[in-house]
């Protein structure tokens, strides 16, 4: 590993929240120290279809995130610490060796922005080795420039959650006001310097950037800013992942707004906007309201439920 990158774990600003504390000797807001921690890893078949394609996104679930909402979908491991575990670097690269030997289609890291050293320096030997695969940058949007700068080379595919313009919704959401201006420049940058997704002529995403947003209930009026921010200041070009199968876990009292999932005439009037604008690229889950097919859950075996 370069040492100076390494270093970064002892005053750590690998995230907006600039702890700005030594993790190779305590926990920061993250959760993490700086040993490499991972709940799960395992080819995932329910990616965006470029993504998961025939054999399966290699996905490697880290424990820990800096951001933290309420309502996360993989909150066991992002924020209760469900089955943790770590590994050194050469159990790691371990790790990513037996998912290419099994047929993955791309390396994915799921909120990686933790433990970022850790895993240029596992690229940087499959660079090494000149082991071609896709790697894929999987998280919240809250990613500060700075770091994107140090990371940007060393990954293919960003996979960029927009999930608040609105300052409002994302004060009221995930306590957080400054995410909405931080993920929009953290799309901006990305598109200057990535570019929209690419996919090849099977299909398969090869490089650049998808952008997922995650429809919420009430708060509608967000999701119309997301889009039009999108559309007005980036083109309809730019590859979207528009999904509805938001699912009020883990709530209390105080976030009632949010206690349910989205309806019908609120998931059409998203829709119906993203088709009158026009965008040519990406993905819209359907309307789901029934089921929780598409969640994880972090204590079984097999973490997604068989379809
Ligand atoms: S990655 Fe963790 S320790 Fe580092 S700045 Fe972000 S929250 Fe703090």
């Amino acid at each position: 590993m370069k040492q100076s990158y390494f270093d970064l774990y002892k005053n750590c600003s690998l995230c907006p929240r600039s702890c700005g504390i030594d993790r190779t000797v305590k926990k920061g807001f993250c959760g993490e120290t700086s040993d490499l921690s991972i709940n799960a890893y395992l080819l995932h078949k329910g990616e965006e279809p470029c993504i998961s394609h025939k054999n399966g996104s290699g996905t490697i679930f880290f424990t820990g995130c800096s951001l933290k909402c309420p309502f996360c979908q993989n909150k066991q491991i992002s924020q209760l610490a469900v089955k943790k575990k770590y590994y050194g670097i050469d159990q790691f690269i371990g790790i990513i060796t037996e998912l290419i030997n099994n047929g993955a289609e791309n390396i994915n890291f799921v909120t990686p922005d933790q433990f970022m050293p850790h895993i240029i320096e596992a690229i940087e030997y499959f660079k090494r080795k000149k082991i071609n695969i896709p790697f894929i940058y999987n998280s919240s949007g809250y990613q500060s420039l700075e770091h994107l700068k140090k990371t940007i080379d060393f990954i293919d595919i960003f996979l960029i959650d927009y999930k608040f313009a609105d300052e409002v919704a994302s004060n009221y959401c995930i306590n957080n006001r400054e995410y909405p201006s931080v993920a929009y420049n953290a799309i901006k940058y990305l598109l200057e310097k990535k570019g929209n997704l690419i996919l090849n002529s099977k299909g398969k995403a090869e490089k650049g950037l998808l952008i997922r947003h995650l429809i919420m209930p009430t708060f509608i009026d967000n999701s119309i800013k997301v889009i039009n921010n999108l559309y007005f200041d980036f083109g309809n070009k730019v590859y979207l992942s528009l999904m509805s199968q938001y699912t009020p876990f883990y709530l209390n009292d105080n976030l009632l707004k949010i206690n349910r999932r989205i309806n019908k005439k609120e998931y059409d009037e998203v829709i119906n906007l993203v088709n009158e604008l026009g965008f040519k690229n990406g993905y819209i889950q359907e309307f789901i309201n029934t089921d929780d097919d598409y969640l994880p859950d972090f204590k079984r075996v097999n973490i997604f439920k068989q379809k």
